[in-house]
């Protein structure tokens, strides 16, 4: 600690910036000494930011300026059986929360989905975006480009996917508004979320759109992506990838589990999640989504920003003769197994409580897996909240966990 200390008083001579504490010692030391400088020009007390389990080297990648880390606490829900598109297990899902009931509500929900043997998802897209905007003289301009790209796709492909060995570009849409081209290149990442994989490809191709036609690059991201920003594109085209979790529930189940009959969760849903959903001008069309692909997001390395989008989820339920018929859809759901905080020890073990952890063989399974059960553990929150809302239990589940 001496080190800490002596680099410490380095950085307040203003000998050493606080962000070039790595360059003079190893990365726990600076964490160390970074803790002191703001312990002695801040009231903040740093022991429990400083008390760690991880190498503080392991997170260089991933964090500027490091301090320590926050602990979140980590729960799991379930066992959770979902049949996906190769696989039918019955899993546990790590969350990672702060709000007290969110497991125990998930939890409820994949009881009733094991009493009613299981939920089934389908990933239906894989389409990580990026969509650099163009200048153009006009609109005769932006339409002649919008042709080229168009008649262009191989080269462009060519461009692109010579800067990875995962990814493959699978569509490029193009927007002219006035004298702007916006092109949204959507890329099959396999694992990985994807998106630095997408941004440099793109650039790539951008090269090649700027050699061979009078656009001009603009910026690499036009917000038409749409990345980390509440957007309908992605709600209506998908990001990442498009995820689907369903499950027949019969009739005695739905009574027994959720103390509720299928007509009133029926109702709730229409009422609440749609009607009451759209007349807000809300983009997720569901109860609480959010908190498990937040929650999961958490444990697994994901990037948390992109619970923005990871939230645009539609629920249905339909009261059929003999069973409720309930659904998940979340339509950008931007997940990886590789790259970005996966790779951090904390979250790769709740990626292996999974089985998930690194890439899938063949590429691109693990996270296909991950989406579905991250879309089966919302699919189980949905179910237990709307349960609990028939049965009138949502204030005292809370009041009996103390919170
Ligand atoms: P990454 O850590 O930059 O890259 C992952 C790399 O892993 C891939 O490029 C790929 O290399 C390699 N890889 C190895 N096995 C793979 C497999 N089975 N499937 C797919 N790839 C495999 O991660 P990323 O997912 O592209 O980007 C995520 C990071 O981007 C996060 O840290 C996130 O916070 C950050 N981010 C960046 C931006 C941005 O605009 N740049 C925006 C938002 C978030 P090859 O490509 O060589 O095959």
């Amino acid at each position: 600690m001496t080190d800490a200390t002596d680099l410490a008083a380095r950085v307040r001579e203003g000998d050493i910036a606080l962000h070039e504490l790595e360059a003079h010692t190893d990365a726990d030391t600076a964490a160390a000494a970074r803790r002191r400088v703001i312990e002695s020009e801040t009231d903040a007390r740093l022991d429990t930011v400083g008390d760690y389990g991880i190498d503080a080297a392991d997170a260089e990648p991933n964090i500027e300026n490091m301090l320590g880390t926050v602990q979140i606490p980590l729960g799991v829900a379930g066992p959770l059986p979902v049949t996906g598109e190769r696989e039918e297990r019955k899993e546990y899902l790590p969350l990672a929360t702060t709000e007290g009931a969110l497991v125990a509500s998930v939890n409820r929900g994949c009881a009733v989905i094991r009493a009613a043997d299981g939920a089934n998802a389908r990933v239906t897209k894989r389409a990580m975006t990026r969509a650099p905007v163009f200048r153009v003289s006009d609109i005769v301009e932006a339409q002649a480009v919008v042709e080229w790209v168009r008649d262009s796709h191989e080269a462009l492909a060519a461009a692109a996917e010579a800067t990875t060995s995962h990814g493959e570009l699978v569509e490029i849409t193009p927007y002219a508004v006035g004298d702007s081209v916006f092109l949204r290149f959507g890329y099959d990442t396999k694992d990985a979320m994807g998106m630095n994989m997408a941004t440099i490809a793109t650039g790539e191709a951008c090269e090649v759109v700027e050699r061979e036609t009078p656009a001009e690059l603009v910026a690499l991201s036009g917000n038409l992506c749409t990345d980390k920003k509440p957007a309908a594109i992605n709600a209506v085209e998908g990001r990442g990838r498009s995820v689907t979790a369903d499950v027949r529930i019969p009739n005695e189940v739905v009574e027994e589990r959720l103390h509720a009959t299928p007509e009133a969760i029926a109702e709730i849903n229409t009422r609440k999640n749609l009607v009451g959903s759209a007349k807000a001008g809300s983009l997720g069309f569901n109860a609480q989504a959010a908190n498990i692909v937040a929650a999961a997001f958490l444990a697994t390395g994901q990037d948390a920003a992109q619970v923005v989008e990871g939230a645009n989820a539609i629920t249905t339920v339909e009261a059929r003769d003999d069973e409720l018929y309930a659904s998940v859809s979340l339509a950008s759901l931007e997940v990886g197994t590789v790259g970005g905080g996966t790779k951090l020890p904390t979250q790769s073990e709740a990626l292996s409580v999974l089985g998930l952890r690194g890439g899938g063989d063949p590429p691109g399974t693990n996270a296909d897996r991950l989406a579905e059960i991250i879309a089966a553990g919302a699919l189980a929150g949905e179910l237990s909240l709307l349960g609990a809302l028939a049965s009138r239990h949502l204030s005292s589940a809370h009041e009996a966990l103390g919170r």
